[in-house]
């Protein structure tokens, strides 16, 4: 049976509980992150920690502990659990109160729980070779998507049109514009240049995202950070997307057009390549 953190205890998961007066159930008022594990090693911690930060000041919530003390718990739960290949769930919620559209007092204690799912295969996965298949949707979400909230209905829905339709996603479409993945940001590739929507209240910013651009701008690609059309994609060389849990992964059909040859792509194939040994290097 899986360890979870709750509250500063590890307990079996049928034993971790949390408060049906929880703001994070009740009003979806509490934020996540998502980090994955190679080699039992944690990925990119720094930069989700930082998100983490910047979510939680958005809404008026503080860190509920130190840097250091979560990366504890996430080594903690990554050891008591055996995690050689998976994820790591974080959440922070507002805490437990009487049910009253106005925050509780500040004092109220957050609830913040941990705990790991394993998932072998996760760097191999066999998506990379063949490419994943996406449809197009309207983008539904609030407005204030770049703070990372558990308030993720929509894009359940969304990836269960994806299901629905045979495909393995969904991407976006706001003001004649792509916005994102229900859960990865969106990329296509033209010419040689990769192009992804520019940061905004409109997307999440990507750790992922930030990393590969950095490496693919060491690796001398150019980069154009600008908001792109359906069509343009359609009719790009490349797409891909990336996520903390994918990393960089093919898209080789958008509303059952191929996009270039229908195959995965080189630019993505060597991005991957590069982000997966990088990060392989920097995990903690
Ligand atoms: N966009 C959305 C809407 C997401 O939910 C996610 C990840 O969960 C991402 C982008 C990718 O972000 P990251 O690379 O930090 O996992």
């Amino acid at each position: 049976m899986r360890t979870v953190y709750v509250n500063g205890d590890y307990l079996p998961e049928d034993q971790a509980k949390v408060s049906v007066f929880d703001r994070g159930f009740l009003f979806a008022d509490a934020v996540y992150e998502v980090t994955s594990v190679l080699d039992g090693k944690i990925i990119a911690f720094d930069g989700h920690v930082e998100r983490l930060a910047r979510s939680l000041a958005e809404l008026g919530m503080d860190m509920p502990m130190s840097p250091e003390a979560l990366l504890d718990i996430h080594r903690e739960l990554v050891a008591r659990n055996a995690i050689d290949e998976g994820l790591i769930y974080l959440q922070v919620s507002r805490g437990a109160a009487d049910r009253d559209f106005a925050y509780p007092a500040a004092d109220t204690p957050q609830t913040v729980v941990l705990f790991t799912q394993a998932k072998a295969g996760l760097a191999d996965a066999p998506m990379a070779k063949t490419g994943m298949k996406v449809i197009s949707i309207p983008d539904r979400r609030w407005g204030r998507r770049d703070i990372k909230t558990v308030q993720l209905l929509y894009p359940s829905m969304g990836k269960m049109l994806a299901k629905d339709a045979g495909v393995h996603d969904a991407w976006m479409v706001e003001d004649g514009a792509v916005t994102e993945g229900t859960s990865n940001n969106a990329y296509i590739v033209k010419d040689g240049t990769i192009i992804t929507r520019h940061l905004g209240e409109e997307i999440l910013h990507g750790i992922t995202r930030k990393a590969v651009l950095a490496y693919a701008a060491e690796a001398q690609m150019k980069v154009e950070e600008r908001a792109f059309t359906l069509a343009e994609a359609q009719a790009a060389d490349e797409a891909f997307i990336t996520s903390a849990s994918t990393f960089v992964m093919p898209v080789v059909e958008i509303d059952g057009v191929p996009v270039g040859s229908g195959e995965p792509g080189p630019v993505a194939a060597r991005l991957r390549e590069i982000y997966l040994d990088e990060s392989r290097k920097a995990a903690v």
